[in-house]
């Protein structure tokens, strides 16, 4: 294992890193979920075991949202964000398959205890997985309704002690406007939580999870994970991406 610590630059690389995974990516054209998308993941994870201890918190975008239930359905919001929190847990233990069929040891703990299908989330036995070399994955949010999985994802990732939580996603990092409509957008190698807050920057990532990890003094990188190869690069501090600190 390398046990180097975060240095914001070229060549930095993590010893404990909390990777978040929003539940779109799981998502298929037809179906909640994409087995090729779900093996690439547990592929892309395998490469990076021994390198890094690591935790992954999984949305649940891809099953439903609390906000589309409500205007949709006119669902209360502590049920609808309930019935999203329970999503996140399925993809959770759809996601702890993947990994186990790549013989990788994984514990699923949840925010919402489930116990007949997972752990309850207890910081000192997810530091001891994590020790022994088993990817945690963190469901179920942060168990309560009115944030998103970006803001369990950074205080977990500071629960844990990790030195970075890293957002895959679609797109390599944060624009100045959107790189689809505008080919000619700049993308910020990196930016402080305060000009990302202040340029009104929301979209790849929940602002309140920015004002979190500020407080927390949590670094994110936002890296585009469906690219072979760039989780690797990204622990290793090699990807583009966007680094928030
Ligand atoms: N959620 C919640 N509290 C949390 C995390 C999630 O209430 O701490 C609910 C919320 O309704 C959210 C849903 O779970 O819409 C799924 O999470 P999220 O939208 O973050 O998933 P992602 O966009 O990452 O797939």
């Amino acid at each position: 294992m390398k046990f180097r610590l975060f240095e914001g630059g070229g060549g930095m690389a993590y010893k404990r890193v909390l990777l978040k995974i929003t539940g779109e990516a799981l998502k298929g054209e037809s179906h909640i979920f994409d087995r090729k998308r779900l093996d690439f993941l547990a592929d892309e994870i395998k490469s990076i075991h021994g390198q890094v201890q690591l935790a992954i918190v999984i949305g649940g975008g891809n099953i439903v949202r609390g906000s589309y239930l409500t205007e949709n359905f006119g669902t209360d919001s502590a049920t609808a964000d309930h019935i999203g929190m329970m999503a996140t847990i399925q993809n959770a233990l759809m996601l702890q398959d993947f990994l186990d069929r790549e013989g990788l040891q994984t514990r699923v703990m949840t925010s919402i205890e489930v116990n007949k299908v997972a752990e309850p989330y207890i910081i000192r036995r997810a530091l001891r997985h994590l020790e022994k070399g088993r990817v945690v994955v963190l469901a179920g949010g942060t168990g309560n309704s009115g944030v998103t999985t970006d803001t369990a994802a950074v205080l977990r990732a500071s629960d844990i002690g990790a030195d970075v939580v890293m957002k895959g996603t679609k797109v390599d990092g944060v624009y100045a406007s959107d790189p689809m409509r505008n080919p000619d957008a700049k993308r910020y190698p990196k930016i402080s939580y305060n000009e990302f807050l202040k340029r009104g920057l929301g979209g790849i990532l929940d602002r309140s999870a920015v004002a979190q990890a500020e407080m927390k003094k949590m670094p994110i990188f936002i890296f585009k994970v469906f690219e072979q190869g760039n989780l690797l690069k990204a622990i290793n501090g090699e990807a583009a991406g966007t680094l928030i600190s």
